[in-house]
């Protein structure tokens, strides 16, 4: 079986590379922001297209930004016409977006629920917290405009996700945070952590340190069992347990080692790998144009292959390999002072063993 007939993609498409309506100040596009950068049809049709030649089952296409709403219902319309025209064999499709929130109204909602789009809203928490980030070029919290959206989606019954940045300030507060989402009745959240770097690749100050991110989910998870509420879905939380109980956890891309999947097509077409959040040349692979078979023969991506490897060498010898695979790819570069080593580790190995702990009490391993 030749490489291209095993391969399967996940495309996060950078549909609107570097347009948004928001500066908020950790945002890794900060420095273009201006540049404003719409994905053509001609790229847009191709990378639907590979997608479908690239996938066996269901075919997960994420829609990013910028802010992606800035594309126009008519591109995502066009997305969806080239879906029906590559669909051939009628495969189930999802449609998910990543949107900053402030400019839905009821139209977009309309078109989202007519086309069974999947949403996660970006609110990090309580105002005081994602106000102090997320702002507007004039300096103004986007806090407000953010809860008027998700407030139509509960108008209307429509199901949503939020994605919650942990953040410097926000990391010494799990408490308040998860107090804070199940007052507002927003019960589906993934966590995920702030890293930030410079244009050279450099981490600076308000990346989060993962020990504390690490202390930070232990004590969700715990205020988390201890208000046992089947609503209450929080990633990651969950997925130590999926994993633990499972082996695999397919749903997110943590625990599966799967990286060379979910690849990053920015709005011009070129191919990152997802852990250089679509900038760093070294895991550029290619471009959508030029289809997937010539982007996973690329000199680049055979090196992406064998980082991923290589990253993971001392996890063979860990007791928790089985169920954390060596965790994300992004993590091996953080504060590592230049040693290949997962910066979550400490934290994911004490995470495993309270989650597992938890499991036994309960009698379920
Ligand atoms: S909403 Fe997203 S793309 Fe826009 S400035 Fe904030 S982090 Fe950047
Ligand atoms: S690099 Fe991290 S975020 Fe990206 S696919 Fe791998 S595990 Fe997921
Ligand atoms: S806990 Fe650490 S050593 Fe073990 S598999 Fe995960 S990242 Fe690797």
């Amino acid at each position: 079986m030749s490489i291209e007939s095993k391969f399967r993609f996940t495309p996060i498409v950078k549909c609107v590379a570097f347009s948004c309506n928001l500066r908020c100040d950790y945002c890794f596009y900060f420095f273009d922001l201006r540049k404003r950068s719409i994905m053509s049809l001609p790229i847009l049709e191709a990378t639907i297209k590979e997608s479908y030649l690239y996938n066996d089952g269901t075919v997960n296409f994420v829609w990013h930004g910028g802010e992606p709403l800035l594309a126009s219902r008519n591109f995502f319309q066009s997305a969806l016409n080239f879906q029906k025209k590559y669909n051939t064999d009628r495969r189930a499709t999802i449609n998910g977006i990543q949107t900053n929130g402030t400019i839905l109204n009821e139209e977009w909602i309309k078109f989202f629920s007519d086309n069974n789009f999947q949403i996660g809203v970006s609110l990090d928490g309580p105002q005081e917290f994602h106000d102090y980030y997320r702002k507007y070029p004039d300096g103004s919290g986007s806090f407000r405009d953010v809860m008027r959206g998700i407030e139509l989606f509960k108008k209307h019954n429509f199901p949503f996700g939020v994605v919650c940045v942990i953040t410097d300030i926000s990391v010494e507060h799990p408490e308040e945070i998860f107090k804070f989402f199940v007052e507002n009745e927003i019960y589906c959240v993934k966590f995920s952590r702030l890293i930030y770097r410079d244009r050279s690749g450099k981490f600076l100050k308000p990346t989060v340190h993962p020990e504390k991110y690490g202390r930070f989910l232990l004590k969700l998870m715990d205020i988390w069992l201890i208000r046992d509420d089947p609503k209450i879905k929080f990633t990651p939380l969950s997925d130590f347990f999926r994993s633990l109980l499972q082996g695999e956890c397919f749903e997110e891309c943590l625990f599966s080692e799967a990286c060379t999947r979910f690849l990053v097509v920015n709005a011009n077409g070129d191919i990152f790998a997802c852990s250089s959040e679509g900038s760093d040349e070294r895991w550029k692979f290619g471009n959508i144009a030029d289809g997937i078979a010539k982007v996973i023969n690329s000199r680049q991506f055979k090196a992406y292959q064998d980082r991923i490897i290589e990253t993971r060498k001392r996890c063979h010898f860990c007791q928790w390999y089985s169920v954390c695979k060596g965790g994300c790819t992004c993590d091996y570069e953080l504060m590592s002072n230049g040693s290949e080593h997962n910066a979550l580790c400490g934290s994911f190995k004490k995470i495993f063993q309270y989650a597992k702990n938890k499991l036994s009490e309960f009698k379920l391993i």
